[in-house]
C-alpha cells in the first residue's frame, strides 16, 4: 500500500486574479503537515512538483506564479506514510483532464487496482492517489459527474480521503470521506469573489481568508464560474474525525470541527492534571513544540510553576522540522540531538515533562536522557494521547506495529504491563498517558465521533480487518 497524508489547498477566483501567490503562502502555512514535497497545478499543465520545504523554493516563486499564472490551482504538501519518498509520488497527480491532491490513506488500493485494470500495483512503483484518480475518471466519463463518480467510487474505496481536483475546465472540486477522518475546511476571501478550501484554516489566515466551516464528511464541493456548489455523495452519519489532530499533528491557530487546537490543547493539559495530580512536582516543562499548550494548562490547573526547560536550536538544519513526521529514523535521531535542555531549570527538580504523543519512543528517550544528564531529580513524563498499540491506516505515519514502544510480542499484556515496559525503556521515574474518554471530553467532541483505532484496535469505522506488516514491507523496502 501506498499512502500519503499531507496538506491539500484549492483556490479559485471568480475575477480571474492570479491565485498562485495566494496557493504558494497557503501551502508554507501547511507545511506542518507534510516536508517532504510539494506541489500546484493549473488547468491544461502538467502539476509542478518540488521535494523538501515550500520555503526552499522561494527564489522561484516570482518565476512559478508568472509561468503558472491561473485563477483557479490546486496544490499539496507531501508527507509519506507509506509510499517512497521520491519526486514521482510527490502531488499533484493528473490524470487526463483532472488534476488530484489527496490527505489520507486509501487502504484496499491493491483491490482497486484490479477494478482500475491495465495498472498492476505495487508499494514501489504508483501511489494509492494515482489508481483512486484513475478509477474516478473512468467512473466520470461512464457516469457523467463527480458527484455520481464519487458516489460510486466511495463504496469500492476503503480508506480516509480528503482530495481537491482541478479539471482543465479550471472547476475546482473538494471530497471528504464520509467518515470525515482528516478535516477539510471552507473559506472565503474579498467578499466571496476568491473561494478556498484547504485541510486546515491555519491556511486562511496566512492569506487573510476567512474560515466559513467544515467541509462535512461526505460532501462535494465545487467551485466554478458560478460560484459555490454543494452535495452529499455520503448519507453516512458515522463521524471518525482523527483524535490525534487534536493533540499532535494539526497547528495550534486552526479550527477544526468547530474547536481551535491551541484551546483545546490547553483543556486536554487542564484535563490530564485531573488524571494525574502529580503533588510534588516543582516544575511543569512541555516538549518543544505541540506539547506547550497541553503543559501550560496542566501547570494552571495545579498551580505549579511552567517553565521551558526544552528549547530547539531553531538555526540548525533539522531543528524547525517535526521529528515525527520524518520518514527515517536517522533523521529522527538527528532532529533530537537538537532539542537542548536548559540545566539551570532542571538542575535538582522534580520535572513533569508533557509530551503529545509517544509513538517509536524514539524523542521520550533521548529527551529524559539529556534531563537526567541536565541534573533532573525526578521525571514523570506525561501523554496527552492514550498509548498507541496498532497502526494508523488513516494517514498517520505509524504503519506498523513492530515499530511502536508499546509492542512486546506477540504475547497479550495489561496495559498496565505494556505502559511499565515502555517507561523502563524510555527511562523515566513515572510514566502516564491519557485516555480516550478523558481526551474527547477536553477535545469537546463525542468519544464516538471520534478514531481512536491506533490505541483500541477497532477498525470498524475503516472497514478493514488489517493483517500487520513490517515498516519495510508497507514502505516497499522489501523484496
Ligand atoms: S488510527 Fe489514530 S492516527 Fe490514525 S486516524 Fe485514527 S486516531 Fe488518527
Amino acid at each position: 500500500m501506498v499512502k500519503e497524508n499531507c496538506g491539500v489547498v484549492g483556490i479559485h477566483s471568480l475575477d480571474g486574479v492570479n491565485v498562485i501567490p495566494m496557493l504558494i503562502d497557503s501551502l508554507r502555512a501547511l507545511q506542518h503537515r507534510g516536508q517532504e514535497a510539494w506541489g500546484i497545478a493549473v488547468p491544461n499543465k502538467s502539476p509542478l512538483k518540488k521535494l523538501g520545504l515550500v520555503s526552499s523554493s522561494a527564489s522561484e516563486f516570482k518565476k512559478i506564479s508568472m509561468e503558472y499564472s491561473s485563477a483557479s490551482a490546486i496544490g499539496h504538501v507531501r508527507y509519506s506514510t507509506i509510499g517512497k519518498s521520491n519526486i514521482d509520488n510527490a502531488q499533484p497527480l493528473k490524470v487526463r483532464d483532472l488534476c488530484v491532491a489527496h490527505n489520507g490513506t486509501i487502504s484496499n488500493v491493491e483491490e482497486l487496482s484490479n477494478v482500475v485494470g491495465g495498472c498492476s500495483f505495487t508499494p514501489q512503483n504508483t501511489s494509492d492517489t494515482m489508481i483512486a484518480a484513475q478509477r474516478l475518471v473512468s467512473l466520470i466519463k461512464e457516469k457523467g459527474q463527480m458527484s455520481k463518480a464519487l458516489s460510486i467510487l466511495k463504496n469500492e474505496m476503503i480508506g480516509s480521503y480528503c482530495f481537491t481536483f482541478l479539471s482543465d475546465d479550471t472547476s475546482v472540486y473538494a471530497a471528504r470521506d464520509p467518515c470525515g477522518f482528516r478535516p477539510l475546511v471552507l473559506g472565503e476571501k474579498n467578499d466571496g469573489r476568491v473561494h478556498i478550501v484547504a485541510s486546515e484554516s491555519s491556511a486562511f489566515s496566512a492569506i487573510g481568508a476567512e474560515l466559513i466551516r467544515d467541509v462535512s464528511p461526505g460532501e462535494l464541493i465545487k467551485f466554478s464560474k458560478n460560484g459555490i456548489e454543494s452535495q452529499s455523495f455520503s448519507e453516512d452519519k458515522t463521524h471518525a474525525h482523527c483524535s490525534f489532530e487534536f493533540t499532535y499533528f494539526a497547528h495550534p491557530t486552526s479550527k477544526m470541527e468547530g474547536t481551535n487546537i491551541y484551546v483545546a490543547r490547553k483543556r486536554i493539559g487542564k484535563y490530564l492534571a485531573r488524571k494525574f495530580p502529580i503533588k510534588d512536582a516543582d516544575l511543569v516543562i512541555p516538549v518543544p513544540d505541540s506539547a506547550r499548550p497541553a503543559a501550560l494548562g496542566f501547570a494552571q490547573e495545579l498551580g505549579v510553576p511552567f517553565d521551558e526547560g526544552l528549547l530547539k536550536d531553531r538555526y540548525s538544519k533539522k531543528g524547525p522540522l517535526r521529528s515525527f513526521i520524518e520518514p527515517h529514523q536517522t533523521d529522527r535521531i538527528e532532529i533530537n540531538r537538537w532539542i537542548i535542555p536548559i540545566r539551570e531549570i532542571i538542575e535538582n527538580r522534580h520535572v513533569v515533562v508533557v509530551d503529545d504523543s509517544l509513538v517509536r519512543g524514539t524523542s521520550s528517550k533521548a529527551i529524559i536522557k539529556a534531563l537526567r544528564k541536565a541534573g533532573a531529580s525526578k521525571i514523570t513524563m506525561l501523554i496527552t494521547y492514550p498509548p498507541i498499540k496498532f497502526p494508523c491506516y488513516a494517514g498517520i505515519d505509524f504503519p506498523s506495529q513492530d515499530e511502536l514502544a508499546t509492542y512486546i510480542d506477540d504475547k497479550k499484556y495489561s496495559e498496565e504491563e505494556i505502559i511499565e515496559n515502555v517507561r523502563r525503556d524510555i527511562g523515566a521515574d513515572f510514566l502516564g498517558y491519557n485516555d480516550p474518554e478523558n481526551l474527547a471530553n477536553a477535545i469537546g467532541i463525542q468519544k464516538d465521533s471520534l478514531c481512536f483505532t491506533c490505541t483500541t484496535g477497532n477498525y470498524t469505522s475503516l472497514g478493514i480487518t488489517p493483517v500487520f506488516k513490517t515498516r519495510e514491507e508497507m514502505k516497499g523496502e522489501v523484496q
